[in-house]
């Protein structure tokens, strides 16, 4: 089959990857001038079926009211985007009983696993480099409740895939040295031996390469305009000229469902913003000060070895489109490096700093949208939120089940785009 993919993220090009791999003719269209320079780019680098709960856990509202008018809050709703926010938003809110929160924490779990799985052999069949690293995660706690619950929250979202081990404060500082600084605030930490992490914009460029030897086309500086469509998808628009396709992917992160609606389709899925500091020692000055990603789960961070190099990621800023990267955001990144690893703050901040932001694509129900949508040929993959990294290939692996028309790996239902109509 000829397939035309919009975007060349981490799920667009996995997807150009295995449908390529599978024998179908691949040609990939992306308007930026490289791979991975959307919310792929910098993002917090971590393969995480631990955490694949939706960011909708019953009483979010709380939380959003809670932060309306203030600047610093982990979770943010900017006032000029709650009118793009209603529809979207209700179905959000909708999905955030603890019946559906727990259903569709599960499909999350399921997909997140199968795809870290696959990591491994592709790793292993493409030598693929992206600072890789595979010593699990591990979530910090300063308040001894905070740390029950984030226990009982692992137990629940028990998955054979998922491992879990509980340590107190000694033990977590002797899996990771680099918390020594904070000794003496931990409760305790929980560590996920089976999540991995890695440079996401690294791995798209190395898998993009990979695509390429198998024979698959990226084409970059080519937006998609249109596509083209009767009762069966004819292929899609660019402002260079036409190209035709027996099917059509739209992985264009937050900009799937402007497009998707040139066909009519609605798909719940908005951008929601996220910030990253990457911190770049100084020549000589090498040491990573930690081997194991951590998750600050009381101050929504999460700080990530990559080579050298230290990521601070985190937070969520609900507002449109807008990827500038403000300053009261970075500095809370700054702050939340130093809350964290104090004895290391000053130096990494003395090296290059590299500030961004990207655009999370969310959908209203925190679970990825996978599979047919509209006329006949068109698929959808997108929506994948805070785990597009986590789950880039597993959707790409159901993608090329549901593009082929066998019976999935994985009961596909839970991610028909479809589920919204
Ligand atoms: C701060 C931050 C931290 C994160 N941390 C993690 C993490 O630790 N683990 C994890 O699993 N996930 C994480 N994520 C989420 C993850 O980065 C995203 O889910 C993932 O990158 C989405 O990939 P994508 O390919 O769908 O979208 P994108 O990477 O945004 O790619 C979409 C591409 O489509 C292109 N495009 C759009 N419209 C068009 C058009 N009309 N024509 C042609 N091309 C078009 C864009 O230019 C872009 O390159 C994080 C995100 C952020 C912002």
């Amino acid at each position: 089959m000829r397939i035309v993919i919009v975007g060349a993220g981490l799920v667009g090009v996995a997807s150009a990857y295995h449908l390529q791999r599978a024998g179908h003719t691949v040609t990939v269209i992306e308007r930026e001038p490289g791979v991975a320079r959307g919310a792929s780019f910098a993002n917090g680098g971590m393969l995480t079926p631990s955490m694949a709960d939706p960011w909708n856990a019953p009483g979010v509202w709380k939380e959003l009211l809670h932060s309306l008018g203030r600047a610093d809050a982990p979770m943010l709703v900017r006032p000029r985007a709650l009118p793009s926010l209603l529809v979207w938003g209700l179905k959000f809110l909708g999905a955030s009983s603890p019946r559906r929160y727990a259903a569709n924490t599960a499909h999350n779990l399921r997909l997140a696993a199968y795809s870290v799985a696959g990591m491994e052999r592709l790793r292993r069949e493409e030598l693929l480099e992206y600072d890789a690293a595979t010593l699990g995660t591990m979530k910090i706690y300063r308040d001894p409740r905070a740390l029950e619950a984030g226990r009982q929250k692992a137990l629940a979202c028990a998955h054979p895939d998922v491992e879990v081990r509980l340590l107190n404060a000694a033990e977590a500082v002797d899996l990771e040295p680099g918390l020594a600084g904070i000794a003496d605030r931990l409760a305790g930490a929980l560590h996920f031996p089976r999540d991995e992490a890695g440079d996401a914009r690294r791995f798209t460029e190395s898998l993009g390469a990979a695509a390429e030897r198998l024979g698959a086309r990226i084409r970059l500086d080519t937006r998609a305009t249109a596509i083209l469509a009767g009762p069966a998808v004819r292929g899609v628009r660019t402002a260079t000229g036409d190209l035709p396709a027996d099917a059509v992917i739209v992985a264009a992160g937050s900009h799937s469902a402007a497009l998707l609606r040139s066909v009519g389709v609605r798909l719940p899925v908005k951008p929601v913003k996220g910030y990253s500091l990457t911190c770049v020692p100084a020549a000589g000055d090498e040491r990573p000060p930690i081997r194991i990603p951590i998750v600050d789960d009381a101050l929504h961070a999460a700080l990530t070895p990559l080579g050298g190099a230290l990521r601070v990621a985190g937070t969520a800023e609900f507002a449109g489109f807008d990827t500038r990267p403000t300053a009261v955001r970075i500095d809370n990144l700054r702050r939340l490096l130093a809350a964290v690893l104090p004895r290391d703050a000053e130096r990494l901040l003395a090296g290059t700093v590299l500030p961004w932001a990207g655009l999370r694509p969310m959908s209203a129900d925190g679970v990825p949208c996978i599979g047919a949508c509209g006329p006949t040929g068109l698929f959808a993959n997108t929506g994948h939120g805070h785990l597009g990294w986590t789950m880039a290939d597993g959707s790409a692996r159901l993608l090329v089940d549901l593009v082929g028309g066998g019976t999935p790996a994985l009961d596909a239902g839970p991610y028909s785009p479809r589920r919204f109509e």
